[in-house]
């Protein structure tokens, strides 16, 4: 039976500089954070995550921040660290990267995510007025050039038709996307979108179903919403490989957890992993065998046990 994973992206800040999609959660919180410089995660609590999400079986889709959330040295210090925990190279979503940049992350990151958002061009221009399409397309480039895989984000629901799966069939061959994740919109308030008529789930499965007939090989991931669970199944039928977009350790084995389970079932597929049950696992040894300083592990045991008991 083929399998199914859950897969979480890990974000390392809650601020971002660009702050103006008027799709998106963090360009309503922009003018209410004060010092940019402490709207980021702890490393150990991002650390503690990651272990989590190694023990339970899931993927790492990808890490991810804000623009402007982290110096880049900042940023080299995190992701090392979470690949040491994470056991191998990790994807990366931090908006577009130049060559030095992407050289340093070589060792480090086996692929480089865009967010696209849409493909619909015009659309995005009045979306995502300050996140210009080019810098994307040129990180994609680079990455090509320097021999990391590449990846793309799009979010459906915005306004776009399924005509427009042309120009998504285009970008995907000319940049040689080898994944794709497609999030379904989240009308968050103080958005445009709020209140706003949703994506029904034949368009978001037909825009699925199109990517699997064309891209045969293409890695397909979903993400779906807790009002819109029942169209999981679907998106696994018409060819995504695996699901994202889960508060899964707040929700840990609550009735949403264990509909996505069920839904992964549904659509006769085996669920790697676990959102419902908590492995055996040691978890102080587990933190022992890591190679980061002592300091580091005592704050992750501590993080690890807080998340731990909210799962339980
Ligand atoms: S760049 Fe990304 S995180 Fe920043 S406002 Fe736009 S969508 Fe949100």
């Amino acid at each position: 039976m083929k399998q199914c994973m859950f897969e979480r992206a890990v974000f390392l800040s809650w601020y971002c500089s660009v702050g103006d999609c008027q799709f998106c959660y963090m360009s309503t919180q922009k003018d209410k954070i004060k010092d940019p410089k402490r709207a980021k995660r702890r490393l150990s609590s991002v650390l503690a995550e990651v272990l989590i999400c190694r023990k339970l079986g899931w993927g790492l889709e990808f890490v991810s921040a804000g623009y402007g959330a982290l110096e880049f040295n900042e940023l080299l210090k995190y992701l090392e660290a979470i690949k040491k925990v994470w056991g191998k190279k990790i994807w990366l979503n931090i908006g577009f990267l130049d060559k030095e940049q992407i050289e340093r992350l070589l060792p480090i990151v086996e692929g480089v995510s865009v967010s696209v958002e849409t493909v619909n061009w015009k659309l995005r221009k009045k979306l995502c007025p300050s996140k210009p399409i080019e810098p994307m397309i040129r990180t994609l480039e680079l990455c090509d050039r320097l021999g990391i895989k590449k990846a793309m984000t799009i979010v459906l629901g915005l306004g776009e038709m399924i005509k427009d799966f042309v120009e998504l069939e285009k970008f995907v061959k000319e940049y040689k996307i080898e994944q794709i994740t497609f999030y379904r919109l989240k009308p968050h308030q103080g958005t445009v979108f709020y209140g706003q008529k949703e994506l029904v789930s034949d368009d978001y499965v037909t825009w699925v179903r199109k990517t699997r007939e064309v891209f045969p090989d293409l890695k397909i991931v979903v993400g779906s919403w807790l009002d819109h669970l029942e169209e999981i199944s679907l998106l696994l039928e018409a060819g995504a490989d695996n699901i994202t977009k889960f508060p899964a350790l707040k929700m840990f084995g609550n009735k949403y957890a264990k509909k996505i389970q069920a839904e992964v079932m549904k659509a006769e597929r085996e669920f790697k992993g676990s959102l419902v049950r908590l492995p055996k696992v040691n978890w102080e040894e587990e933190v022992n065998k890591l190679s980061i300083s002592q300091d580091l592990k005592e704050h992750l045991q501590l993080k690890l046990k807080q998340y731990l008991k909210g799962m339980r």
